[in-house]
């Protein structure tokens, strides 16, 4: 293939990965977003397979490279649960910042283009900032991986001074960067760079384990940031056009996702990354420790007669259904409902669950229709004249206390005020509270019922007593 083919089959995909980021932004159209995506990639994998850059003598080892990677992701994606996507999506960043290392070490090795002068000190510079962001992304993304997959604490790892320890070890990448553009020789270039790689790598750790497990999620939109600006480095490393835009269409989206979840958890993006936050899981409340009130628990089939007499329902789903695994039940339940002359919607938050965009992938899946699934904004001032609000496995998404108590560690979030209807029912097995680990006074409302049980189990309940 022509150098100038390969580089219009670049611009068509570059096109084509712009059109498929719009296209995810709506659920009616992230199938069409995916199919760009798809074609999008496997236009720059042929174009840079039989583009000029690569020998004959090149092409079984990535094609043969290629297979071993697509059988494990094809493997990966099939069997994960959806409720473990934010650790496989950690996992994949690791690979992109190790990739960027890789890349960067050999690009450093590889003598064939002699550069000199300003070219060269440009050249060193874009593989030492390459390495340095690979090399964080990597490591902090294992440590989400470990952390949000539960293989490591979840609690905050808080050092002393550990701000001064993070400013040290940024100007030691500083001081090391002058060593290694001013080496005088490719060997001499080995300390400072390898020196800084571990750097870096301590670097990732520290960042992330200082990050309690409320934040985790926001972290993995980061790292999916790092992993983007990582690509772009690799791309300025081997002079590939379509990898430094693609890496900086992934970097700043990352960037802009991280905002938006700050910004509906109402956290500031710099104590995020500062860290401290969130305790990991849902925890019982300490033995012995007071209940805050008295809960009305209530059953499945009274369930089923409080949604019989209802005019309108808004459900609220969380975490727990989908681990429950309840959408399809949720959708039974909607449509009979429905047929009853019910109006049912959706109130999605927009942090329900745990990555964006999970409860509405869940039911879609479904097949709940998508004007029925509405964002939290278009339908918390319909509460007041809602019957009844059915929360799924949802809990601090609907925590009055970020609205009424200024010490909740979720004051200020937004939150679903599903205490304004005329009657909530909440549906979780225990008294156990959610991601941010806080106390819910909702539970304890006057106006409030408690189902406990499975949600899968107790919906399938209230459907059997609906249907009678
Ligand atoms: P929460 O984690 O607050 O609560 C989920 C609840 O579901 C738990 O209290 C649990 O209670 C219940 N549950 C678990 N399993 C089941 C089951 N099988 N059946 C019934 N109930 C079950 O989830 P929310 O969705 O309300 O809130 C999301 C949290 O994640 C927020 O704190 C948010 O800030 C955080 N987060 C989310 C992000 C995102 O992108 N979505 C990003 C960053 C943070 P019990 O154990 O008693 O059953």
């Amino acid at each position: 293939m022509s150098a100038s083919l390969a580089s219009v089959s670049y611009i068509a995909a570059t096109i084509l990965f712009i059109l498929s980021l719009g296209g995810l932004s709506n659920p009616e159209t992230a199938r069409r977003g995916n199919l760009y995506g798809i074609i999008g990639m496997a236009i720059a994998v042929l174009a840079t397979i039989f583009g000029p850059r690569v020998t004959m003598a090149g092409i079984p080892w990535i094609v043969g490279t290629m297979v071993v990677g697509g059988a494990i992701g094809l493997y990966a994606a099939r069997t994960v649960q959806m409720t473990q996507m934010p650790e496989l999506v950690a996992l994949m960043h690791s690979l992109v910042g190790l990739a960027a290392c890789l890349v960067g070490y050999a690009s450093y090795v590889d003598t064939s283009i002699q550069f000199t002068g300003a070219e060269k000190a440009i050249h060193e510079i874009e593989i030492y900032i390459g390495i340095l962001i690979g090399a964080v992304t990597f490591s902090g993304s294992v440590i989400a991986f470990g952390k949000l997959s539960g293989k490591i604490s979840g609690k905050p790892l808080l050092l002393p001074a550990r701000h001064w320890i993070n400013l040290v070890l940024l100007l030691l990448v500083i001081w090391y960067g002058r060593e290694f553009v001013n080496a005088h020789s490719i060997a001499a270039g080995y300390l400072p760079l390898a020196v800084m790689t571990v750097i870096a790598l301590l670097f990732g750790i520290h960042m992330v384990m200082a990050i309690g497990g409320a934040d985790m999620p926001v972290v993995v939109s980061m790292l999916n940031s790092y992993s983007g600006w990582a690509a772009a480095a690799t791309g300025f490393m081997l002079s590939n056009d379509l990898l430094i835009v693609t890496g900086a269409l992934v970097g700043s989206s990352g960037a802009i996702l991280s905002y938006i979840m700050c910004r509906a958890m109402n956290r500031n993006f710099i104590s995020v990354i500062a860290g401290g936050f969130g305790t990991g899981g849902g925890t019982a409340p300490a033995a012995g420790a007071q209940p805050a009130g008295e809960v009305t628990p209530v059953s499945s089939i009274e369930t089923a007669e409080l949604l019989r007499e209802a005019k309108s329902v808004i459900i609220v789903p969380g975490y727990g259904m989908a681990v429950a695994q309840a959408q399809h039940t949720v959708y039974e339940i909607t449509k009979l409902l429905r047929e009853k002359g019910v109006n049912v919607r959706f109130g999605i938050h927009p942090v329900a669950g745990r990555m964006p965009g999970h409860m509405n992938v869940l039911l879609a899946e479904a097949k709940v229709p998508y004007d029925i699934v509405l964002e939290m904004d278009e339908l918390n001032d319909d509460f007041p004249a809602t019957d009844v609000a059915m929360v799924i496995g949802a809990n601090d998404i609907v925590n009055p206390s970020a609205q009424d108590d200024p010490g909740s560690p979720i004051a200020g979030m937004p939150v679903l005020e599903v205490w304004k209807a005329k009657t909530s029912i909440v549906m979780k097995r225990s008294m156990a509270s959610g991601y941010a680990g806080v106390d819910n006074p909702l539970f304890y409302k006057d106006n409030n019922r408690m189902l406990f049980g499975d949600a899968k189990k107790m919906l399938d309940e209230v459907l059997v007593a609906l249907k009678s």
